[in-house]
C-alpha cells in the first residue's frame, strides 16, 4: 500500500472534527474553508474553535461579510491578534462577492488580498479538491522527519515542496486532495507534534528515515533566530464623570490598522521619561502612572507605560466609550490588556 493510501486510512479513523470541516469525502464550503484558513494563519486550532462559530453566526455568507463595516468585522476579529488579516479577509470577500464566487484556481485565489501560494494550495485541495500538497509548518515537519531533510529551515523549504509535489501526483491523493492535506495536518498536529513524535502510534513509522534513525525530535532544524528588538510606549487611560473611556481609531494602514486603542506615543526604540510620555497626552490631566504593559508581536516586544487620569469632562479628540461596555470594542489585545490593567487599578484605588 502507498504511503499515501496508508496516512488516508489512519485519517479515515483518526481525523480531528473540528467546525470547519464536513465528512471524509464530502466538500466543505469554500467560506468555510478560507475562513478557517485565513484564521488559522499564526492562531492555534483550540483558539479559532472558540472564534470560528461566533464570526460565522454574524457574517454566515461571503455576501454578509462583504455588506459589513470593517469596524465590525475587526471588533468580531478582536482579540485574534495579525489584524491584517481581518482587513484583507473583508476587502477579499466584496471581491469575491462581486464575482459570484472564489476561484477555483490557485492562480487567481492568489490575487484576492490576503491569500498567498500557501493558502491558495490549502483552499484549492481542501475546498475544491485540486490536487495540490502545500506546505505549512506541520506538513514541513511530517515531510523533513519522514523523508529525513537535514538542512535547517527556511532554507530547507524548497526541498521539502519538492517531497510535498510528489505527493500530489500519486493516484491516491488525486483520489482525494482535500482528505490527504488534511491527514497531514492531523498527523503533524496530533502524532508527529513538534517536541515529542509519538512514532509508536504514527501510520507512517515504517518508512520513516527520522525514526529509524533515532532523530524525529531534532528534526526539521532551524537556523539561528535573531532575537526580537524591544519597543517601548505610553498610552493615557481617561474617564469623565460618566465612567467613559476616551479611545481613538487607528489609521486603517499598518500595524493593527483600524483597531481601537487607548491615546497613546509612537512605538519607539528607546523609554519614554514620564515628560516625554505626557507631552503626548490627550489633554491636561492629573495623571497618574499605574503599570507596566508587555505584549510580543512577531517582530518585536512591547513595553508599555500605562497612565491613568479622571476630569470632568473630555475635551480631547477620539470618541468616548463606557468603560464597562468595551468587549464589544474592535480592541487588539494589547489594548485590552492595558484596559484590564486600568480597570484594575481603578477597583484597587476604590478598595484602598
Ligand atoms: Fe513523525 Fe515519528 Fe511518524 Fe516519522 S514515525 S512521521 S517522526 S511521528
Amino acid at each position: 500500500m502507498s504511503a499515501a493510501r496508508t496516512l488516508l486510512r489512519w485519517y479515515d479513523d483518526n481525523r480531528r472534527r473540528l467546525p470547519w470541516r464536513t465528512p471524509p469525502g464530502t466538500r466543505p464550503d469554500p467560506y468555510h474553508v478560507w475562513l478557517s484558513e485565513v484564521m488559522l494563519q499564526q492562531t492555534t486550532v483550540a483558539v479559532v474553535e472558540r472564534y470560528f462559530a461566533r464570526f460565522l453566526a454574524r457574517f454566515p455568507t461571503v455576501e454578509r461579510l462583504a455588506a459589513a463595516s470593517e469596524v465590525e468585522v475587526l471588533t468580531f476579529w478582536a482579540g485574534l491578534g495579525y489584524y491584517a488579516r481581518a482587513r484583507n479577509l473583508h476587502r477579499a470577500a466584496k471581491l469575491v462577492a462581486s464575482r459570484g464566487s472564489l476561484p477555483r484556481d490557485p492562480t487567481e485565489l492568489t490575487s484576492l488580498p490576503g491569500i498567498g501560494a500557501y493558502m491558495a494550495g490549502a483552499i484549492a485541495a481542501i475546498a475544491f479538491d485540486v490536487p495540490l500538497v502545500p506546505v505549512d509548518a506541520n506538513v514541513a515537519r511530517v515531510l523533513a522527519r519522514r523523508h529525513g531533510v537535514a538542512a535547517p529551515l527556511p532554507g530547507a523549504m524548497r526541498e521539502i515542496r519538492g517531497l510535498a509535489a510528489r505527493f500530489a501526483s500519486d493516484p491516491a491523493v488525486v483520489a482525494r486532495p482535500g482528505d490527504f492535506v488534511q491527514a497531514l495536518f492531523d498527523l503533524g498536529a496530533t502524532v508527529c507534534r513538534p517536541a515529542d513524535p509519538d512514532c509508536i502510534n504514527c501510520p507512517w513509522q515504517n518508512g520513516c528515515i527520522a525514526r529509524a534513525a533515532g532523530i524525529a525530535a531534532t528534526l526539521p532544524r532551524k537556523a539561528a533566530k535573531r532575537s526580537r528588538p524591544q519597543r517601548y510606549g505610553a498610552h493615557f487611560w481617561l474617564t469623565d464623570a460618566a465612567q467613559r473611556v476616551l479611545l481613538r481609531r487607528r489609521p486603517s494602514e499598518g500595524l493593527l490598522g483600524g483597531m481601537t486603542e487607548l491615546p497613546g506615543t509612537k512605538w519607539r526604540a528607546s523609554p519614554f521619561s514620564r515628560r516625554a510620555a505626557l507631552a503626548a497626552a490627550p489633554m491636561q490631566a492629573p495623571w497618574r502612572r499605574i503599570g507596566i504593559v508587555r505584549h510580543g508581536f512577531t517582530h518585536f516586544a512591547l513595553e508599555i507605560t500605562l497612565y491613568a487620569a479622571s476630569v470632568p469632562t473630555i475635551t480631547a479628540p477620539g470618541f468616548l466609550r463606557p468603560k464597562d461596555g468595551l468587549s464589544a470594542e474592535a480592541l487588539p489585545s494589547v489594548m485590552r490588556k492595558c484596559c484590564d490593567l486600568a480597570l484594575r487599578a481603578a477597583t484597587n484605588r476604590l478598595a484602598a
